[in-house]
């Protein structure tokens, strides 16, 4: 059985670990800081961020844009700001492009080349990585932390834990984090439910699988708006997906993991699409009586076929029992209902604990568990939490990586300086 003894190790070798053990072993010097990874490889789930890309970050990080424990985020983004994020990668070699809707890339458009500097920088700055190891057990005595794998012990004076969410068990991910910090420390977390995930609808059009559309989609609880969000969406076999989607599964997610959207209690939540939303009403009903003239001989989708996918426009008019019959005898009743349906698709979300198609886990680590301005462990000292563990999740753009960096930076200042924040 080998010891291994470091003053630092960092448990996950992802976004927010890889990003911790750089910071510390900078300042402690080579051979002060051990990642501990349980893959053959650190960073698989980075590599797979934004198709491929990595979206790093976003310019208009803000509270805003995040869900779950307030306070720990806002206290995380007070110590990491967009400028802040690009001024570390810059360090590390990485040059950064900015995009629509204040997304921010690798200039590569490349994630290898935010993997590849990083692990560089942790190999020149003296971090070490252990990939492969499987923790049996862990526990302190006196002040230090001892980690158990079959073969090797691990002995350290602070631990991080940085082991990132459930989501996307594909890449290797699971929830062996929050099991071992409460199996060994009664560390305790918030119910977690997959989020920026495509949703699953009990009507499932299969004729409009793979059609897109640029358009909104309000979230409804009973008949009141909740949330509305615009973009691309994406029809699937089994229901709706595309960034707007995966922005409002979050709070369709929660409805089904706690019965409460964004806290408050619904009945029941339902999702209207809306495909043309540069129209009112009035325009379009006005737009369809143009089309009614025009393709009088066509049966009734077509008075919509020159403004949309020729399978929505089908489903539009299957949806207002119109499919069968001929433009020419759609009265002004009928337009309206075309016109109402276009604007309002409403499609009834089901419960979905899919976690390979979502991207983050909403809830985690309980806010009483953590100190926000270090996220050292109430219970344990020199203890620290960080990256998606904990109860915080954000909005697609580059929000979800944002907060792994900006959680390592927090937990590795206060490794550095010594507080607790306590
Ligand atoms: C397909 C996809 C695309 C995404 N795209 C983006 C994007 O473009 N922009 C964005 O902001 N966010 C994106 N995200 C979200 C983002 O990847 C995560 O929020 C982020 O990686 C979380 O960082 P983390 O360090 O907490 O966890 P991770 O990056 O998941 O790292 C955790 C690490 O810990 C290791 N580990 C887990 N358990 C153990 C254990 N018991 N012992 C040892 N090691 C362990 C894991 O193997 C992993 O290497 C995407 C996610 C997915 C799945």
């Amino acid at each position: 059985m080998g010891t291994k003894k470091v003053r630092i190790a960092v448990i996950g070798g992802g976004a927010a670990g890889l990003c911790c053990a750089v910071r510390c072993a900078r300042h402690f010097g080579k051979g002060s800081t051990l990642i501990i990874e349980r893959q053959p490889r650190t960073g698989r789930k980075l590599l797979a961020t934004g198709n491929g890309r990595c979206n790093i970050t976003n310019r208009n990080v803000s509270l805003s844009h995040y869900h779950g424990d307030k306070r720990l985020i806002r206290a995380m983004l007070s110590r990491f700001t967009a400028d802040d994020c690009e001024h570390f990668f810059r360090q590390l070699g990485i040059l950064l492009r900015d995009e629509d809707g204040g997304r921010v890339y690798p200039y590569s458009n490349r994630a290898t080349t935010v993997l590849d500097c990083l692990r560089l920088a942790c190999v020149r700055s003296g971090a070490e990585e252990l990939c492969g190891f499987q923790i049996r057990t862990i526990r302190k005595s006196g002040r230090q932390f001892i980690l158990q794998s079959d073969n090797i012990r691990v002995i350290s004076d602070y631990l991080v834990f940085a082991t990132g969410s459930a989501a996307a068990p594909q890449l290797g991910a699971d929830d062996s984090g929050f099991r071992l910090l409460e199996d060994s420390f009664g560390i305790l977390s918030t119910p977690r439910f997959p989020a920026l995930a495509p949703v699953n609808t009990k009507e499932h059009y299969s004729q409009l699988k793979g059609v897109r559309a640029k358009g909104t989609v309000t979230l409804l609880g009973g008949d009141k708006r909740i949330q509305t969000s615009k973009g691309e969406i994406q029809f699937t076999e089994k229901g709706l997906s595309g960034i707007c989607v995966f922005d409002l599964s979050r709070y369709v997610n929660e409805f089904f993991a706690l019965g409460t959207v964004n806290g408050k209690q619904y009945r029941r939540i339902r999702l209207s699409v809306d495909v043309m939303q540069e129209f009112s009403h009035e325009e379009l009903c006005a737009y369809l009586h143009e089309c009614k003239k025009i393709f009088a001989d066509e049966k009734a989708a077509a008075v919509l076929s020159g403004a949309l996918d020729k399978k929505l426009s089908q489903t539009i008019a299957d949806d207002c029992r119109l499919s069968t019959v001929p433009c020419r005898t759609l009265d002004s009743s009928s337009i309206e209902r075309l016109a109402y349906s276009a604007k309002n698709l409403l499609f009834t979300p089901i419960a979905s604990d899919d976690l390979r198609s979502a991207q983050v886990c909403a809830g985690g680590i309980d806010s009483t568990e953590v100190a926000p301005d270090t996220l050292m462990s109430y219970r344990v000292e020199n203890l620290y939490i960080c990256g998606e563990l904990l109860d915080a999740d954000g909005e697609c753009g580059g929000y979800n990586l944002h907060l792994a960096f900006a959680g390592a930076h927090t937990a590795a200042d206060a490794i550095i300086s010594g507080s607790t924040g306590i």
